[in-house]
Order: C-alpha cells, then sequence, then structure tokens
C-alpha cells in the first residue's frame, strides 16, 4: 500500500468513526427522548388531552354510578352551571380549594365545570374535540367583540 493510499484509507475510517459517531449520537438522542416521553406518560407528566379528560371524567362518573340510571340533558346541563355558581362564589369570597392541596376554590371549581363538560360529551358521544377546534376557528375570523358592546 503506498502512502497516499494508507493515509486515504485512514481518512475513510476517521471519517466513518465520526459518522457512526454522531449517528450513534443522534439515535440515542432519539431513544433517549422516546424513553423520556414513554417515562412522563407513565408518571403522568404528559399533557392532558381534551379527549384524555372526557375518557378519564367519563370513566369515573360511571364507576361512581352517576350514569347507573339515564340522565335528562336539562339535569347534566344544570350541573354544569352549579359548578360555575361555585366558581363565582369562589371569586366573591377568595380562599383554598378544601378538596385538593395547592389550589384555590376558583380552580377547583372551574375544573369541576370542564370535568361534568368531559364526562356529558363522552357519555353523550358528542364531538367535542372538533366542535371546540372549529369554534375556535371560527371565532378568528369574527369582529372585535363580534360586534357586540359587551
Ligand atoms: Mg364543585
Amino acid at each position: 500500500m503506498t502512502n497516499a493510499a494508507a493515509a486515504g484509507l485512514g481518512l475513510l475510517q476517521l471519517c466513518a468513526v465520526l459518522a457512526a459517531s454522531v449517528a450513534g449520537r443522534v439515535f440515542a438522542g432519539c431513544a433517549a427522548a422516546i424513553f423520556e416521553a414513554a417515562r412522563d406518560d407513565l408518571r403522568g407528566e404528559r399533557p392532558m388531552q381534551i379527549s384524555d379528560l372526557m375518557d378519564e371524567a367519563n370513566a369515573t362518573a360511571r364507576e361512581k354510578g352517576w350514569w347507573d340510571d339515564e340522565r335528562n340533558y336539562g339535569e347534566c346541563i344544570a350541573l354544569m352551571h352549579s359548578e360555575l355558581s361555585e366558581a363565582l362564589e369562589g371569586m366573591r369570597k377568595p380562599g383554598p380549594s378544601d378538596k385538593i392541596e395547592g389550589f384555590t376554590a376558583v380552580e377547583e371549581e372551574l375544573a369541576d365545570t370542564m370535568i361534568r363538560i368531559a364526562d356529558f360529551s363522552k357519555q353523550r358521544q358528542l364531538r367535542l374535540v372538533e366542535a371546540i377546534a372549529a369554534k375556535l376557528q371560527f371565532n378568528k375570523g369574527r369582529p372585535r367583540k363580534h360586534g357586540k358592546a359587551f
């Protein structure tokens, strides 16, 4: 082997090592990201999706017997109202939640509102996620304050 050929081969080997190193780092980076996502998911750290909320709220409500008997729409909507009224009371008299540590009463009641809406929507097989996306898009095209005073 000539000196030039040996130098060329050495250069190729160096390139191969560098390429393997870069590819290895990319692979290791991807694997680490996948591992971290899976770990976070197992820990419940993945940001909750609306569909997750619907599934979990409905599963818990069914487990606790809230859907053992047929319920009417009016009753369910009234219970959503009641949670908003509780949130208003939490604003009128600010304070901590007495059920979930580290949260305010307003936060708890707004969460209750969303849980009731998600549960109802899942039970009635409403397309809540799709409707929210469609309405958000529609709202972008509306005039300022939707053309109203308040
Ligand atoms: Mg409540």
